[in-house]
């Protein structure tokens, strides 16, 4: 008997079910922004997120992630992925990334967003980071662009890289990628922030992948903190990330944890998206 490899396209009842944990998904990265400023600690965020997912009928699915406790993760500065929340206190000027994700009947989602705290005492470092994270959230917004006209995956890890080489110099971590989600928030295929050699899955109606650049404002080394979770710039250059779980369906492309399926972001890239029929 042959093993059955696990298809990697949903069919269309499962894109349908895919919505939901998307838009709570999308709601506790929406409390947090409401609440995120200096003086707050990334533990308090992270109960913010865990009570929203929790109101709405899910549960938060870094949960159920072996050996992780957590709703997100809190990546401050040269903290890349993958930070734990806990008793740190943000401060103005600080570059923090949130990273959620809920899953609600049995389907997931998996988000995430950058914030800079505003800091008027150092207007130059500020403006730095928010360069950094513009160009962070774009270089998403391209891939994404780019899946919609796409014929094969790995067309998305092109155009984010040809849109981060473009804005200057800026560094692409190598080390981790977006992947496939559905049942599981990690499911094949990989999904390359860069170029690579080969063409990757066939773009069909069906596939449905988290897309998240993870973007330096140096060097692409990391190492693993202490923790054995945090992930850090070797150089402790800056870093953002920005992360959407998106459908491709039968007419077009859904943005599955934006509430508006990635409108207001596509418009300027001229994709419309399309809502799951
Ligand atoms: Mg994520
Ligand atoms: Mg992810």
């Amino acid at each position: 008997m042959a093993f059955r490899r696990p298809g990697i396209y949903k069919t269309p009842e499962e894109l349908r079910r895919m919505v939901a944990p998307g838009l709570l998904t999308a709601a506790s990265l929406e409390a947090v922004a409401e609440a995120i400023r200096p003086g707050i600690t990334t533990g308090e965020l992270d109960a913010i997120a865990e009570r929203t997912i929790r109101a709405g009928g899910g549960e938060p699915n870094f949960m159920l992630v072996p050996g992780y406790r957590h709703t997100v993760c809190a990546s401050v500065n040269a903290d890349v992925v993958h930070g734990i929340p806990g008793d740190r206190v943000l401060a103005a000027g600080d570059i923090v990334s949130i990273d959620s994700g809920a899953q609600l009947d049995e389907w997931n989602g998996d988000s995430a967003r950058t914030f800079v705290l505003a800091d008027p005492s150092d207007p130059e470092r500020f403006a730095e980071r928010e360069r950094l994270n513009h160009v962070t959230e774009q270089s998403l917004w391209h891939g994404i662009a780019a899946l919609a006209a796409a014929s094969h995956l790995n067309e998305v890890g092109e155009a984010i890289e040809e849109y981060i080489e473009s804005q200057g110099e800026f560094g692409i971590l190598e080390d981790y990628v977006g992947h496939g989600i559905g049942r599981s928030m990690h499911e094949e295929p990989p999904v390359f922030n860069y170029r690579v050699k080969g063409r990757g899955p066939t773009v069909k109606p069906g596939l449905v992948v988290a897309i998240e650049p993870m973007i330096t404002a140096g060097g692409i080394e990391t190492f693993t903190q202490g923790d054995d979770w945090t992930v850090t710039t070797t150089d402790s250059s800056d870093s953002a990330h920005w992360e959407h779980s998106v459908a491709v369906h039968a007419d077009g492309i859904w943005v599955l944890t934006a509430p508006d399926g990635g409108a207001s972001g596509l418009a300027p890239l001229g994709v419309k998206p399309v809502p799951i029929p």
